[in-house]
């Protein structure tokens, strides 16, 4: 039986939903200041200020094709049994400048991306030539016919086409991915203004915990908490710092506490549920407020939620997640990740879902939202989810199974195979889709 004794009496009165819980800890963290650095060290991170072109993209008139550059109205009416000939004064690769000027009755062999040269207002690709003739028969290319009539501006690609001065190209806020990466290093610009990373200070509670690594010890667990965390953590773009393990006592805890002071959020795991929670709850009341809340779901009911007081002056946002393994990544993915986003400058900040089908029911026997670890996989084009077992908040190697959380409302007692159900992905492994 729990010792229900009377320091207990508090526990479990604040009981929220999932959004309450998300809202209140999400009125505790603003955006971070700005960093500047190498735009690659930038991906995945927020722009601070828009980006103007300081250019025109492309910079110049510049050719489509391999061919030659030529004047339109000399190459009227040419066809294959009546083609124009042209004199051909010279010749221009990508990257480098034309000498000649193209003039009535002549054409300068010209390269995918070169710059047009003066004079000439269009580009009459190679196979629309005969050179291919005249190279078979040998000798230098002097003259070429050309046996198509082209418009005026064909095939090329004018300055400014896509990209023109002054013009804002992403907004502020935008995040960087691959193809932003490379808009902006096609703009020139080798570094960023980003919204800094956040520094996130990682503690495990418990006398039973070794690190890994560690000689295995009679009664003892490995700390997997702070691996797990630290690692969602650096996925959705945060900066660890491993603090290692506070044992239970208030020495140990004050010490640990104290050295993740300078970070933007601290995040422990365990002494939340009810055995553990008064010494914690001494430990975090000397260093600022913390709250314990019991939320509306399975698994990680208690939550621990607070702000520790830093030697500058600084309020540090606590998240302490429950201790068993399942319960501290599901809450991680709530709560900790949203909190990342938000420091980091991100608008999207709940978990987003997909609808999927059911093919076996998920129980809920308690009024809670039941996040089930489930294997989603695509078939003709529906997503279908199968839990991974036993759902115990202790089994970590089913969380391992599972790319995705299956979620039963907390107004709903039983799902039924074939229902549709709404689904939080862990991963889009390319594996399995
Ligand atoms: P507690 O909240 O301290 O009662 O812990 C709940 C459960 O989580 C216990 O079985 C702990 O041994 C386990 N646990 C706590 N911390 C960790 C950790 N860092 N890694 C793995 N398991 C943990
Ligand atoms: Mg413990």
């Amino acid at each position: 039986m729990v010792h229900q004794g009377h320091s207990h009496r508090h526990y479990g009165e604040t009981m929220l939903s999932v959004e309450d819980a998300l809202d209140r800890i999400l009125s505790f963290f603003q955006v971070l200041g700005p960093e500047e650095k190498p735009l690659l060290e930038a991906l995945g991170q927020v722009l601070v200020e828009d980006a103007t072109s300081p250019y025109n993209i492309p910079p110049m008139d510049n050719s489509a094709m391999d061919g030659y550059a030529v004047q339109a109205a000399d190459v009227k009416g040419a066809s294959k049994d009546s083609p124009v000939s042209l004199r051909v004064i010279g010749h221009v690769a990508a990257g480098h400048l034309p000498t000649e000027i193209v003039g009535p009755g002549t054409a300068i062999r010209i390269m995918t991306g070169a710059p047009i040269p003066d004079g000439a207002d269009a580009v009459v690709p190679f196979e629309d030539t005969d050179e291919l003739d005249r190279r078979a028969a040998g000798g230098e290319i002097t003259d070429i016919g050309i046996r198509f009539e082209v418009k005026g501006g064909a095939d090329i690609r004018p300055a400014g086409q896509d990209v023109q001065t002054g013009t804002k190209v992403l907004a502020k806020g935008s995040v960087l991915r691959p193809s932003e990466v490379g808009v902006l290093a096609s703009l020139g610009f080798g570094n960023v203004k980003v919204v800094r990373r956040p520094v996130v200070a990682i503690l495990a509670t418990g006398d039973e915990l070794l690190e890994p690594g560690e000689e295995y010890g009679a009664g003892k667990i490995y700390n997997s908490n702070n691996f797990s965390v630290a690692a969602s953590v650096l996925r959705y773009g945060g900066l660890p710092k491993m603090l290692g393990i506070a044992r239970d006592n208030l020495d140990s805890m004050n010490a640990k506490l104290e050295e993740g002071l300078d970070a933007d959020m601290l995040i422990t795991s365990a002494g939340v549920s009810k055995g553990d929670y008064d010494m914690v709850k001494d430990v975090l009341a000397q260093h600022g407020k913390i709250d314990f809340w019991s939320v509306k779901m399975r698994p990680a009911k208690p939550l621990a939620f607070g702000v520790l007081n830093a030697p500058d002056g600084r309020k540090v946002p606590h998240l302490g997640l429950p201790g068993n393994p399942v319960s501290a990544l599901v809450a991680f993915e709530q709560f900790g990740r949203a909190a990342i986003h938000k420091m980091m400058g991100k608008t999207e900040l709940a978990k987003p879902t997909i609808e999927a089908v059911l093919d076996e029911p998920i129980y809920n026997n308690d009024g809670r939202r039941v996040y089930a670890r489930a294997i989603i996989t695509r078939q003709n084009g529906t997503y279908h989810v199968k839990l991974t077992g036993d759902q115990g908040s202790n089994l970590l190697t089913s969380m391992a199974r599972a790319n995705g959380l299956a979620i039963c409302p907390e107004d709903v007692q039983k799902m039924e195979a074939g229902d549709k159900v709404q689904v939080q992905m862990l991963d889009w492994s390319e594996d399995v889709f």
